[in-house]
């Protein structure tokens, strides 16, 4: 079976299991511990993943705070900031093709009487950027704007977004999770990023574990947000809970490859991706729509219209040979709301499916469609 859902999430490298493996048997230590050799082990293994996932961000060790993942980074930051700024304003701004976990909090949010704007996206997904200008307050608290989207790969303007923000002094957060390890990201270059989300199991990592970026100021201060877990006070009291230390020394590994590999691995998507381009346009004949743009888009996600032929039926066909998706949260009863937000009918949402790639994917993998 030829996996093309490294979107929902991707096989752990053997590298990283093999990472992982010392620190679920003999190197059980709990890194808060102190004084013997296995605690010390452990925090040394924790401090060694948060340095390779800062180096993959271009960021400083302190400003990673190791979370289960994206859901919990954007929930942490989003209602940690409208809670720690409430007093200042009322006001968040994000966009219509947000990832639930973005959306969700938002909407929670509104029930607690703070006002949410829901940007409006273009054909592909990216909102327009003097919209963005035009409708920060000084009531605005934060600006949460996904990086590349999960469903059609398209890459926002992170670099204007990021100088708008700094200029009209408002937090920018970005869900990157779809971008960290298939785009280069240097945080040094944005420095309106005040917050960033990600996830381990989408770059070859495990599952539940992911980190939070908060940035620092120039006095070394973190900016600050309400935590949503209280407790024992580890990751600088942003996070509290026992460190899962298998998982980040597995995040720390996934990280330290992706950045080695990023880019040839980037080189790989695009190339697969042209690929299997040709091969869908030789077999499908006048019966594709594609989606997502051909430029500013993270490699390796296709976006695709097959005409007449309902998504959930050709996906279940194919997935004895092929495991693609509908795209998330698409259903016959709920239509994916970033496809609806671009302006696909009905129709064509439920003609949609979508094919994500991964750099470990071969050219003659691909060959498979042609013996559908
Ligand atoms: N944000 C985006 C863009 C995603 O694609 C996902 C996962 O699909 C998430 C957030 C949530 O990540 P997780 O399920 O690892 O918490």
């Amino acid at each position: 079976m030829l996996y093309l859902d490294n979107s929902a999430t991707t096989q752990i490298l053997p590298e990283v299991r093999s990472a992982m493996l010392p620190y679920l048997m003999e190197e059980y230590g709990n890194p808060s511990s102190k004084y013997y050799l296995v605690a010390e082990n452990a925090k040394n293994a924790v401090k060694d993943a948060r340095n390779s996932i800062s180096s993959l961000l271009g960021c400083t060790d302190r400003e990673i705070i190791f979370t289960s993942g994206s859901t919990e980074s954007n929930n942490m930051i989003i209602k940690g900031v409208a809670d720690y700024y409430s007093e200042k304003g009322n006001h968040i701004i994000t966009s219509k093709v947000e990832h639930p976990s973005v959306l969700e909090a938002c909407k929670f949010l509104e029930t607690k009487g703070f006002e949410v704007t829901y940007l409006n996206v273009d054909n592909f997904g990216r909102i327009d950027l003097s919209e963005l200008s035009s409708i920060i307050t000084d009531k605005t608290i934060l600006v949460s704007i996904i990086w590349g989207n999960n469903e059609l790969g398209s890459l926002n303007d992170m670099k204007t977004i990021s100088e708008i923000c700094l200029e009209r002094d408002v937090f920018l957060h970005t869900d990157a999770t779809q971008v960290v390890s298939k785009v280069a990201i240097d945080l040094t270059e944005f420095p309106g990023i005040k917050f960033l989300s990600c996830s381990a199991h989408k770059f070859h990592g495990p599952k539940g574990i992911g980190a939070a970026f908060i940035r620092k100021d120039r006095y070394d201060i973190l900016a600050k947000i309400t935590p949503l877990m209280h407790g024992g006070g580890q990751e600088e009291g942003y996070r509290s809970g026992t460190l899962a230390v298998h998982n980040i020394v597995g995040m720390g590994k996934a990280g330290e490859m992706s950045q080695k590999n990023l880019l040839n691995n980037i080189k790989k998507l695009c190339f697969l991706e042209g690929y299997l381009t040709t091969i869908l346009n030789d077999k499908f004949k006048g019966m594709l729509i594609f989606n997502h743009d051909k430029e500013h888009k993270i490699p390796g996600i296709l976006s695709v219209q097959f005409k007449g032929i309902n998504n959930e039926i050709l996906v279940k066909k194919l997935a004895p040979f092929i495991a693609a998706s509908t795209g998330s949260a698409c259903s016959s009863s709920k239509p994916s709301h970033v496809l609806d937000a671009i302006g696909l009918s009905i129709d064509q949402v439920r003609n949609t499916i979508r094919f994500s790639l991964s750099a470990t994917i071969e050219k003659e993998d691909l060959n498979i469609f042609n013996e559908l």
